[in-house]
């Protein structure tokens, strides 16, 4: 049943025209990886200390969508690598995100969000009960909590608990296609077999965290959000959510334009990087 879901997902990303660029059809996202977590990991009540108190456990979403009578069982992960020829549109800015990246973060996050509705339709017609927290009708994102910007249910953990990869030092997910990438999930009462998660720490493919190098995102970022300290998630927000909106959302026709700089040009945008103290990368 796990590589049912797999290929299911992966078709719908693959031949759904909402997944392709309108001016010339090329896809937003490549193949994606799929992970699994069972909703009874103790990451997710983790999660309410590290996040805050109003991030929801997965039995807390099932319960909102379907009462007391259905428990969660499974929660269903995956991750969108952004293209390469996206990825490499936006190396090459260093003030606002290029078209096609604003583009994918505005219109293929619509297809995630359309991603959702087909994986617990999906699994609805096999029998099973299943939500996705983003869509369902009380999820929340609060500009202002002690950690800053912060919803209801982080996409980006449940992907680390579903094994897909770890934090890195500008707060994202780097995992094995990289760090650039939009991230989903269900959750459903159907029991399936959790991934592993392969990493020996939660930041282990950052080469900041795991070898003192790198730092490469620190000087990406055009407004000094992220720090040997780590990320500035209000000064991130105030840009992404506020000026590159105003500079370039209505010149690229889109009113979400993410910015993705920290997440191009750098050694984990396309995988998990390799590193070496000896390949002569130094901490800056
Ligand atoms: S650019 Fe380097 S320091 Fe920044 S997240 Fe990627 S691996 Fe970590
Ligand atoms: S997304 Fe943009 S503003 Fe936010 S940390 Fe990365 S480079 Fe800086």
């Amino acid at each position: 049943m796990e590589e049912r879901i797999r290929t299911m997902i992966c078709r719908f990303v693959e031949e759904s025209p909402a997944g392709r660029f309108p001016e010339n059809g090329d896809p937003y996202f490549d193949e994606p990886l799929v992970g699994y977590a069972s909703a009874d990991d103790p990451l997710f009540g983790d999660y309410k200390q590290i996040i805050g108190e109003f991030h929801r456990t997965p039995h807390e979403v099932m319960e909102i969508g379907f009462g007391t009578g259905v428990r969660a069982a499974t929660v269903i992960s995956w991750i969108l690598p952004i293209t390469q020829p996206t990825r490499e549109s936006n190396r090459r800015e260093t003030l606002y995100p290029s078209a096609a990246w604003a583009r994918t973060r505005n219109f293929g996050e619509q297809f995630n969000a359309a991603l959702r509705r087909h994986v617990t339709e999906w699994l609805a017609e096999q029998g099973h009960h299943a939500v996705a927290p983003q869509l369902e009708t009380t999820w929340r994102e609060y500009a202002d909590t002690p950690i800053g910007r912060a919803s209801t249910w982080s996409e980006r953990h449940a992907a680390y608990a579903a094994g897909l990869g770890t934090f890195s030092l500008n707060d994202a997910l780097i995992t094995p296609r990289g760090i650039a990438h939009r991230c989903g999930s269900v959750i459903t009462d159907l029991l399936l077999e959790p991934s592993p998660r392969p990493y020996p720490d939660h930041y282990h493919n950052c080469l900041y965290y795991r070898e003192k190098s790198c730092g490469a995102c620190i000087g990406r970022c055009p407004v000094g959000a992220i720090s040997p300290q780590g990320h500035n998630k209000d000064i991130c927000s105030h840009y992404v959510y506020g000026t590159a909106v105003t500079a370039v959302a209505e010149r690229f026709g889109v009113t979400h334009t993410g910015c993705g700089l920290c997440q191009t040009k750098v050694p984990c945008e396309g995988s998990i990087p390799v590193g070496s103290a000896k390949a002569g990368r130094a901490r800056p």
